[in-house]
């Protein structure tokens, strides 16, 4: 069915540029600065002007043009975050090639499996990468040339070595392309269900991805990103932020001390970070004490916050206007936000349809589309949804209407505010009663001796599964296993009491999205 009177659709007028070229897009942008500081490294302060920045990535262009790359190649970059990084990407499209990012912190076996979806033919690494990886990089055939973005390294081409003379930024022009379906990125699927999926990404979802209508609030001088430039939210947050000519704080030490002493130390306005760091602003006494009053705006994505956890943050803080909440993914960007909340923020809520994308819920078990209030699977249309999963056919992914399943469990109210359950195979079912182990967790967190909270389903016989608690006490609090099932017991229906129990961890296994690894926690029930 083409259109549903249930379909909730944000707005409708979108703009991109004709040529649908996304180097050409963010390269008109960066071209209008000079001077001001484009990115600046947390720890170490290090900075990049936009000048300095744009004529990297050019001349870099030109380098990688002369080795052979060019439209239809993949070119992977392995590197901790730093300077050269943003604007080696944009190098890699202005070729008209492809683009695709290794994470340092992924481990072997993930590496192995993303170099064996994406087969690169060119692979851009720095010193750092290379020595952890090069026997990993090095049994791949598919890898024709290894560049490096430092020296010394036996085998590898440095950069440096390739760039003659500066290329002219203002008669540069990116390879043309065809902007709907020539593949800018692969990004990856956070694999928190199985392996990681490549979502490719063409160059028009990566000019939507980027536009910057949300932040025209001048104010907002100077953006944090916490994330991984992996990702696909840092990844475009930070493109918006260069086409607003703004600077961008990274670190690369997701540490919520080394949060705090950035906003402090270079005056950061708006922050991009997930729920665990707003819990911990929530909590911790070192973050009462910091100095945070340059801090407007808190972007909080990828898990629910809780409206009290909002409010005791907003009371510390007194400087600090709001925490907007969203929903979002790799395959699709960002599917609604409380920035386009026309009715103000709902507790709970992680906002409203994002411009151009359209909504619907299905009933999981008869795909039929449910209206407001009704609980269901949360699926998607638009121009910003990905090309598809390499290697997958779209039947595996697509309902017959061409929307996008999410598996995400979710519902929107009667003014077309979204909120998210859980995922849908996260589940717990207990007595044949649906338990989202995200609200339990959002309740735990909550009480004063937790810091952390996952919960997952442990499995008796005759009822299914008893929701169960893997905590990490706040560190100088004292909180027992009855404490804690007690307290929840107070809060939730009884079909919800923790009656697995609670066990206490040191640490919380999570993926560099910052997001539970449940599996971890299901293993360790065994
Ligand atoms: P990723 O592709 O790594 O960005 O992961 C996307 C998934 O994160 C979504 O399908 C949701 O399951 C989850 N997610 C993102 N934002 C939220 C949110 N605000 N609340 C709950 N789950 C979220």
């Amino acid at each position: 069915m083409f259109y549903d009177d249930k379909y909730v659709f944000g707005d409708q007028s979108v703009q991109v540029p004709a040529h649908l070229n996304f180097g050409k897009f963010i390269l008109d942008h960066l071209r209008l600065k000079k001077d001001e500081v484009a990115l600046e490294l947390g720890e170490t302060r290090e900075k990049i002007t936009y000048k300095e920045f744009t004529q990297y990535a050019v001349n870099m262009s030109v380098a990688l043009t002369k080795l052979g790359v060019g439209r239809g190649d993949i070119v992977a970059v392995g590197s901790e975050k730093r300077n050269e990084f943003v604007p080696t990407v944009l190098a890699i499209v202005f070729t008209g090639a492809t683009y695709t990012p290794y994470d340092l912190k992924s481990g072997r076996a993930t590496l192995k499996h993303k170099i064996n979806l994406t087969k690169p033919k060119y692979f851009i690494c720095s010193s750092l990468f290379w020595s952890t990886y090069s026997d990993v990089l090095k049994s791949f055939d598919c890898i024709e040339k290894f560049v490096t973005l430092d020296e010394g390294m036996e085998s590898v081409i440095p950069i440096k070595t390739l760039v003659t003379d500066d290329a002219d930024v203002n008669k540069f022009e990116p390879v043309q392309v065809q902007g709907q379906s020539d593949i800018a990125f692969i990004l990856y699927s956070s694999g928190t269900t199985g392996m990681p999926k490549g979502v490719q990404l063409t160059h028009l979802n990566c000019i939507l991805n980027s536009l910057p209508d949300d932040f025209s609030d001048e104010s907002l001088k100077t953006a944090f990103l916490f994330g991984e430039w992996y990702h696909n939210y840092d990844t475009f947050m930070t493109y918006k932020f260069l086409c607003l000519g703004r600077k961008i704080v990274y670190v690369n030490d997701a540490e919520p001390a080394t949060f705090l002493k950035s906003v402090r130390d270079c005056d950061v306005n708006i922050a991009f970070i997930v729920p665990s760091f707003v819990c911990y602003l929530s909590k911790a006494k070192e973050a009462e004490k910091c100095n945070l009053d340059s801090l407007k705006i808190i972007y909080s994505r990828s898990s629910p916050l809780h409206n009290k956890t909002i409010q005791k943050v907003k009371s510390r803080f007194p400087k600090l206007v709001n925490i907007v909440q969203g929903y979002g993914m790799t395959e699709a960007g960002e599917l609604t936000s409380e920035s386009w909340g026309t009715k103000g923020p709902k507790s709970g809520s992680v906002g409203m349809a994002s411009p151009g994308i359209t909504l619907k819920v299905a009933d999981p078990e008869t795909r039929r589309t449910v209206g407001p209030n009704q609980r269901g699977e949360i699926c998607l249309r638009g121009p910003v949804f990905m090309k598809g999963y390499i290697g997958m056919p779209p039947s595996d992914y697509l309902d017959e209407d061409g929307f996008f399943k999410t598996g995400d469990l979710g519902y929107y109210d009667e003014d077309k505010y979204f909120y998210i359950v859980e995922r849908l195979k996260e589940v717990i079912v207990y007595d044949g009663y649906k338990v989202a182990p995200l609200e339990l967790e959002t309740i735990l967190q909550l009480h004063p001796g937790v810091r952390e909270a996952g919960v997952v389903g442990k499995p008796v016989p005759v009822f299914g599964e008893e929701p169960t608690a893997f905590v990490v006490k706040q560190p100088g609090t004292e909180v027992t296993e009855k404490e804690l099932i007690d307290y929840v017991a107070d809060e939730v229906a009884p079909f919800m009491q923790l009656r697995g129990g609670v066990r206490f961890i040191e640490e919380m296994p999570r993926n560099p999205r910052g997001k539970i690894i449940r599996q971890r926690l299901r293993e360790m029930l065994k």
